[in-house]
């Protein structure tokens, strides 16, 4: 039998398990959810054992359905929720406290008090490539150790362990004997300093965070250790956070390539190659990925809400029953409509970063419809994405083209729009399940199925390319100018 490859895609809303051939074509996957834990206003949490055992029985049950013996099996990749925050004690295994997602706003007071230290954000940013904001590790860490009774002394003891979810499945998988995480998790934790490759002494000492509690970075494709789990050993080869996976999974091996994922959010990544852009417009810089000890930097923007502004037309407003009617619904537009919808639930991302401002609609009139209104909250999510591809030129980024993934892309109206509103060609790969085979490219590489990163280049097929349509273009070119004025108008309402 040849060589399967197995990627482990913990998202999170749920965890799969995803079977690749040694020509990562997808063979099959199985997939778990888990449940979602809101103790508090903005808090958000999961359980690591239901995390664990999902992630445990969805890889099971694949061996097992396939009948996989360890000898069929080339390696492991995992591909994970990034900044979600685990700590646990290193004898029993356990975790102290529930993981801490990375949606979790708990730390926000902290994050203001640490901006208002004078120089701290510049410092944060200039070492890590990040914003001081509560989405990262960094204080989700500090809150446990300060909130958790015993937590700081014991980390200090050096019985505790921290990781993001890589890390804590890496140490469950090789039954405690690996502590590490890859660099592009590692850049995420708003302490490893992105340039020295280093966890940053002065910023651990900062927020009080023991050196001994944090796992070693490692290359993105590293030996992390064997598991004995499933009947026999099995190398986890391969690991990278799920933005930097899905990266990967495109293919943008090159300095201006890009790819935007379009799920509940949206995460828009370049490819910087050695270079690390600084960006002075509030995005995030980043590691792309870390292969043999050489750095490939990104440069990162994210919406909240992308899908998520889909699922709620259809189950608040119940416009539709299905995010799939929405391109029959959109040929009932009024093409004139001038309607525009911000849809600024939880604040706006990158680059305007305004976590107060909440959604708005504007240009309402007496014969806006359901398909209009359907066809301005499509349109706002291209309309953002100009905002982050703006922002990215103006950090001297140059794009020609970007490829796409995700559930949304699969409305050809919107990929349509996204062309004609960015006028660059859009392009949708054959293979969407991008995260998932980043982890497998990577699990690849470790166990010699490919030479190297750019042998993959020519597994990268279009499926479909979207080029803008001149009129169009135009047309939303203007709309898009009053876009702009209608996201000044939503900052500072609230
Ligand atoms: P995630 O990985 O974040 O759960 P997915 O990549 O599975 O997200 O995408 C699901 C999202 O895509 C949902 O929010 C859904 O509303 C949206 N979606 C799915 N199909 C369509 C479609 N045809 N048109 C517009 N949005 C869609």
């Amino acid at each position: 039998m040849l060589k399967k490859v197995i990627a482990i895609d913990q998202g999170t809303t749920s965890s799969r398990a995803v079977l690749f051939d040694e020509k990562s074509n997808l063979l099959d996957f199985e997939q778990k959810e888990f449940k979602q834990y809101f103790p508090n206003d903005g808090w958000v949490e999961h359980d690591p054992e239901e995390i664990w055992k999902s992630v445990f029985d969805v890889t099971d049950k694949l061996i097992k359905k396939h009948s996989l013996k360890p000898s069929d099996i080339a390696g492991i990749g995992i591909t994970n929720q990034r900044e979600t925050t685990v700590v646990w004690d290193k004898k029993s295994g356990k975790a102290i406290y529930p993981a801490i997602v990375w949606q979790d706003r708990r730390t926000s007071e902290l994050c203001d008090g640490l901006r208002k230290e004078t120089g701290i954000e510049q410092k944060i940013q200039q070492k890590t490539g990040l914003l001081v904001d509560p989405y990262f590790s960094a204080t989700k860490l500090a809150w446990i150790l300060d909130n958790v009774t015993g937590a700081r002394k014991k980390a200090e003891n050096g019985e505790l362990a921290f990781g993001t979810i890589d890390s804590f499945l890496v140490w469950r998988l090789t039954q405690g004997r690996q502590h590490k995480t890859d660099a592009t998790n590692a850049s995420r934790t708003m302490l490893f300093n992105i340039d020295s490759h280093c966890w940053d002494d002065e910023l651990l000492d900062f927020l009080k965070i023991p050196k001994k509690i944090l796992p070693e970075v490692c290359d993105s494709v590293h030996d992390f250790g064997d598991t004995s789990l499933f009947g026999g050993n099995l190398k986890i080869g391969g690991i990278a956070g799920d933005q930097q996976s899905a990266l990967i999974g495109q293919c943008c091996f090159n300095p201006g390539e890009a790819k935007s994922t379009y799920g509940t959010g949206c995460f828009l990544l370049l490819n910087t190659g050695d270079k690390r852009i600084s960006s002075e417009n509030r995005l995030l810089s980043t590691i792309a990925y870390r292969l043999d000890g050489k750095t490939t930097y990104g440069l990162e923007g994210s919406i909240f809400v992308a899908g998520s502004a889909i699922q709620w037309l259809r189950d608040e407003l119940n416009f539709f029953e299905s995010a799939g009617d929405t391109e029959e619904i959109i040929s009932h537009r009024n093409v004139k409509s001038k309607v525009l919808v911000v849809p600024a639930f939880t604040g706006l991302g990158a680059p305007h970063w305004d976590p107060d401002s909440r959604g708005s609609i504007f240009g309402l009139t007496r014969d806006t419809s359901i398909a209009d209104l359907t066809a301005a909250t499509l349109e706002s999510i291209a309309f953002q994405t100009k905002d982050l591809i703006g922002a990215m030129e103006n950090d001297g980024a140059n794009f020609s083209e970007l490829r796409v993934d995700g559930g949304m892309v699969a409305n050809n109206w919107f990929s349509q729009q996204l062309a004609n509103i960015l006028n660059i060609d859009v392009l949708r790969p054959k293979v969407i399940e991008t995260t998932a085979l980043g982890a497998s490219y990577l699990a690849s590489m470790k166990a010699g199925l490919c030479p190297n990163i750019e042998s993959l280049n020519s597994s990268w097929v279009s499926e479909k390319t979207f080029c803008s349509e001149a009129k169009e273009t135009k047309i939303l070119q203007e709309k898009y100018q009053i876009w702009l004025s209608a996201v000044e108008r939503t900052k500072g309402l609230y």
